[in-house]
């Protein structure tokens, strides 16, 4: 390809990608599957990489999400909300998976850490919408949407309507201000209930679960999202003041979150010593994936301990310690299903 050419495909792929995040983030109704979307993605990267000085500065692997709708208040976020790079283990045909990329992902983090091995926890990729709940003496006072990643939308008394979220924190370790972070999304269950009411009344059905969760929750009108039956899980916390013993590794976070009321997806988060047991988690989740009651796209791996996380830092979008480890697509979802979606 002459210059002039590859010039011309970063400027196709950074304008497509940015009409379909607009879709996908704002709009909450994709017009294609996230397989599409991935790998317009990873050839974009793999050509600014070759050519960084051909890098559009609108290139969407400078930016996290989308924009904010302006019906809602803006959220300033005290600490941003970041998205995850992504590692994928493409399948042979006798079905083994290759983890070149998760390895490399290992490699890197153990050279900069200058250790032969680290401990990760692994966690469900939940396909929801992250938000972020802040709370003040143990009391519930904000939720926001991860919008750009800077600033988001307040969706304070839409998330009151998550039943499993505490409106007030449990247990005796309760900071003055605490930020958790987490997945909003709707159980399958859930889901197939809500279709089969919009069929019964005559209206359209939804998308998927991660378009119905994220329509609900961005709903002016707090009695609808009321009626759309939400879950959370919790899994982080972007900052906290206030406690005696302040937890050391991302588990004891989780397990913190859990004290304080917050569900973890039990069963199917893990520690892990090394990266051997990481990729064992990931085969045998991408087993269980079919049957669990909520969709996933992958598995984050993070580095567990605290310390090594702050040395590992972050990129411009995403933390150096943590990898979105993708599940290969499931049956890609039809242009037209998806345009057919309702907020
Ligand atoms: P991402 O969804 O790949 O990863 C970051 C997000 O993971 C976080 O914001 C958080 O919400 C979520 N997450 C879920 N479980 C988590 C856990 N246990 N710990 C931490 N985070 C967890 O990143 P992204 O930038 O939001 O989205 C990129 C993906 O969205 C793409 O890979 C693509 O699949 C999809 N997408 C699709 C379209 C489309 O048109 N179909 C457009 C844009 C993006």
């Amino acid at each position: 390809m002459s210059n002039t050419q590859i010039q011309n495909q970063i400027k196709h792929l950074t304008e497509t990608l940015n009409r379909y995040a607009h879709e996908y983030y704002t709009l909450d109704a994709p017009s294609v599957p996230d397989s599409e979307y991935d790998k317009f993605y990873r050839e974009l990267e793999q050509l600014e990489r070759d050519f960084p000085d051909f890098r559009l500065p609108e290139s969407p692997t400078n930016r996290v999400g989308g924009a904010i709708l302006s019906e809602f208040a803006s959220v300033r976020h005290a600490v941003p909300m970041l998205s995850l790079n992504n590692a994928f283990s493409p399948r042979d045909e006798s079905g083994a998976y290759d983890h070149a990329e998760t390895l490399a992902f290992n490699e890197r983090v153990c050279k900069d850490l200058n250790q032969a091995q680290t401990e990760y926890t692994i966690e469900p990729k939940f396909d929801g919408l992250a938000v972020s709940l802040l709370y003040q003496n143990g009391i519930f006072i904000q939720a926001a949407t991860r919008g750009d990643g800077t600033i988001g939308e307040d969706v304070t008394e839409n998330i009151k309507t998550v039943r499993n979220i505490p409106l007030k924190l449990h247990g005796k370790n309760i900071p003055n201000l605490i930020e958790v972070r987490g997945e909003v999304l709707m159980l399958k269950a859930d889901f197939a209930a809500l279709n089969a009411r919009q069929e019964a009344a005559g209206q359209k059905p939804f998308a998927n679960p991660r378009n119905a969760a994220a329509g609900s929750l961005r709903q002016l009108n707090s009695r609808v999202a009321a009626e759309r039956k939400l879950h959370f899980f919790g899994y982080g916390i972007a900052r906290f003041d206030g406690v005696e013993n302040p937890p050391q590794t991302h588990a004891e976070e989780l397990l913190w979150l859990q004290e304080l009321g917050f569900s973890l997806p039990t069963g199917n988060w893990h520690i892990c010593a090394n990266i051997a047991e990481v990729l064992q988690q990931y085969e045998q989740l991408a087993e269980k994936r079919p049957n669990l009651p909520y969709e996933i796209d992958g598995m984050v791996i993070k580095v567990n301990s605290l310390i090594e996380q702050e040395k590992l830092g972050f990129v411009s979008r995403a933390p150096r310690w943590a990898i979105a480890h993708k599940f290969p697509a499931e049956e890609a979802i039809t242009i037209v299903e998806a345009i057919d979606v309702q907020v």
